[in-house]
């Protein structure tokens, strides 16, 4: 249902190289609209071609708890009560994704402050019991490599109308950072499978699933909710 979609684009500040190479800032934010900047008169175009309408749009001010609060908050709280949820980062290479799932050295990620809330959220519900699976994937070229294990070409299979990944890992996880450490271990399995980094990052996905099993603490019997972290190159 298209409600349920929500797109938001984030328009990072100019990196060293483009400054370096003394890029021109062609865009301008309003609320959740882009506009082109005409680089010839610097004026802003309001042919209906140059301005570009999201449900967000982030400005160059913007931090990744901002993204985070604004999209990718109220996902999280309906996993844990029982939704499906997906957060699917999408652009081309230095765009921006690695800096807004991962984060960086001085800033958090979309990715830690997910798992963060989830535990959270775990933690203020003492009346059932949960239980987080972790998996970790890459699709390239059309192979799926497990990024816990290592193992490449993953079969697929369609039926009952669900997709499911023939024997794919998937890790236990009790605390935060033993999710975040599956990440990093997965992370660094792709980059040791990686020749050319650049020409690979521009084709590859990756994709995160989180498995949040609940039961009552006085019940039998489970619920399984996913919340999937994708990105559109590395
Ligand atoms: P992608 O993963 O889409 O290829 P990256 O996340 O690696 O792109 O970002 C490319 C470069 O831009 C990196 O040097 C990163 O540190 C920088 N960068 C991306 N987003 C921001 C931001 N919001 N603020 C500051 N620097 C950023
Ligand atoms: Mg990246």
């Amino acid at each position: 249902m298209c409600d349920n979609i929500l797109v938001a684009v984030r328009l990072r500040p100019l990196i060293e190289r483009e400054i370096t190479f003394g890029n021109p800032i062609c865009w301008k934010v309003e609320n959740n609209t882009v506009y082109q900047i005409d680089p010839q008169t610097k004026q802003i175009s309001e042919h209906s071609s140059s301005v570009f309408k999201f449900d967000h749009v982030f400005d160059m001010k913007a931090t990744n708890r901002d993204v985070y609060e604004k999209v990718t908050k109220p996902l999280v709280d309906s996993a844990v009560n029982g939704f499906n949820a997906t957060i699917f980062a999408y652009g081309q290479t230095s765009s921006g994704k690695t800096h807004t799932m991962m984060g960086s050295k001085t800033e958090r990620g979309v990715l830690e402050l997910v798992v963060n809330e989830i535990f959270e959220a775990i933690e203020s519900n003492p009346d059932r019991e949960y239980l987080l699976r972790v998996s970790f994937i890459e699709i390239y070229q059309e192979q799926i490599t497990d990024l816990l294990t290592g193992s490449t070409r993953l079969k697929v299979s369609d039926t009952h109308n669900e997709v499911v990944i023939k024997e794919l890992s998937e890790e236990m996880c009790s605390t935060p950072d033993s999710v975040i450490d599956v990440m990093k271990k997965g992370e660094k399995l792709r980059h040791i499978a990686c020749t050319n980094m650049n020409e690979r990052s521009s084709r590859s996905h990756t994709i995160f699933r989180i498995i949040i099993e609940s039961r009552s603490r006085c019940e039998t019997g489970s619920d399984e909710i996913a919340i999937q972290l994708s990105s559109k190159s590395s």
